[in-house]
């Protein structure tokens, strides 16, 4: 159900094992001291911000929600992924250019149609909030009215959302492209609109570099440059034949990365998902502007893009938060993509932590986005945006929970088994946003 209804109870307490981070864990180790565990306490939220944390029951002033025995973790934030995609997701057979003519364009042409771009809108934050995702950096198409029907939908539900209008302007079939001077004036009508208002902020949104021009590619810098509270989100790096491309396109830019850096696109508020064919250079010009790669693994694997190197984008210094990009990607769950980032990290013989993937679903995509002081924790003061969970369903999880020895062992397997079926109850500010049928 979506509980809009439901009404926000001023003190609020929450009982579970809550889990969360304090700082960024470091790669490889399961014993960390970022890790915030805090089994059989009780969650306090005022006025649907995180006052605290206590073993005690807290007194009858307090509106209390009983879920011993399960897990309970901030919101996921999910720092890439395409609205119009949910009816492409699972889509056989093609790489990234293939896939995008034959499955994505033809999704996203219906979004010119603003009762499909709300439905779309509502039904996509609809399916967030049952995945447990209650923040998002989201694509929508390059129609004006797709991404005004995602902050609409957004600020309905109170999530936390990063959006704005695709700029595309060629290599896309017709009712896809827009112009510079269209595109900027939409740009700036949907900022003055929704930028900052409630709990939505724009990101000005490259689809990435083949399907814009030059001129096209500096409007977009220099919106960036007129406001460095805008985000940026676009694509790099992510496929081959994508980045040979890019080469043929942009002759003079050293590198894929270059295209956008050149242009300014490149800051602390800038999300670029996947970039896998990086080299030493692009790694260090993206350290040194503060903007974080969103690895996809599920997206990556497959369309067979590639493998993303974790650990040298740590030593390169560069932030890196996990996300879905379905419909490349195959689930929303934000557990099944950091099992397949698990996978992805073993295949190169380098081991993904539980701390390591749930920080970087949460407090690690809150810092990099700069967002660490509303979303992401159970820090005091920030927004409640909270998932109970169960620790196990089925037999097999359950046995494997059962024989867990210490917490590292447990939240891994709980990683690794679970899904959106084990969520009980989302929470956005405070206020249930949804709570799944089942069954009894
Ligand atoms: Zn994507």
């Amino acid at each position: 159900m979506t509980a809009s209804t439901s009404s926000l109870p001023c003190r609020l307490a929450l009982k579970g094992d809550l889990l969360d981070f304090t700082a960024s864990p470091a790669w490889g180790a399961i014993d960390s001291p970022a890790v915030r565990f805090q089994p059989g306490h009780w969650l306090l939220i005022e006025a649907g911000r995180i006052a605290g944390s206590q073993l005690e029951a807290p007194d009858e002033t307090w509106e209390r929600h009983d879920h011993s025995g399960r897990l309970i973790l901030p919101g996921f934030i999910d720092t890439h992924v395409h609205c119009p995609q949910l009816d492409v997701i699972g889509s056989y057979g093609a790489e990234l250019l293939d896939w995008l003519n034959r499955y994505t364009f033809p999704a996203e042409i219906r979004y010119s149609d603003p009762a499909v771009a709300k439905f779309g809108a509502e039904r996509f934050l609809d399916a967030l909030l049952a995945h447990g995702t209650t923040a998002a950096v989201v694509f929508p198409t390059v129609h004006k009215v797709s991404a005004e029907a995602l902050f609409e939908a957004a600020a309905v539900r109170g999530m936390r959302l990063v959006t704005g209008k695709v700029l595309m302007d060629r290599h896309a079939p017709d009712g896809l492209r827009d112009d510079v001077e269209q595109a900027e004036r939409d740009c700036i009508d949907l900022i003055a609109r929704f930028h900052g208002r409630d709990r939505l902020a724009y990101a000005v949104t490259v689809r990435f570099a083949p399907t814009s021009t030059p001129a096209q590619l500096a409007m977009a810098g220099a919106l960036c440059r007129a406001d460095a509270s805008l985000f940026m989100q676009t694509h790099v790096a992510e496929n081959r034949a994508e980045v040979a491309w890019v080469a043929e396109l942009f002759p003079t830019a050293r590198s894929y990365l270059d295209v956008y850096a050149r242009e300014g696109l490149l800051h602390p508020r800038a999300v670029l998902a996947h970039g896998i064919w990086l080299d030493d250079e692009d790694k260090r010009v993206l350290a040194a502007s503060g903007a974080q790669v969103a690895f996809c693994p599920s997206s990556n694997l497959f369309l067979g893009s590639g493998l993303f190197d974790w650990p040298a984008a740590q030593r390169a210094g560069f932030q890196v938060s996990a996300a879905s990009d379905v419909g490349g990607g195959t689930s929303l769950s934000m557990q099944r993509n950091l099992l397949d980032g698990y996978k992805v990290q073993a295949m190169a013989g380098h081991r993904m932590t539980a701390w390591a993937g749930l920080h970087a679903a949460t407090r690690g995509a809150a810092e990099a986005l700069g967002l660490a002081h509303e979303i992401g924790s159970f820090d005091v003061g920030t927004l409640a945006d909270v998932c109970v969970w169960d620790w196990a369903s089925g037999p097999v999880a359950q046995a494997r929970q059962q024989v867990a020895r210490e917490l590292h062992e447990k939240v891994f397997a709980w990683m690794t088994l679970s899904d959106e079926r084990d969520l009980v109850s989302c929470y956005v500010g405070g206020k249930v946003r949804f709570q799944p049928d089942k069954g009894h």
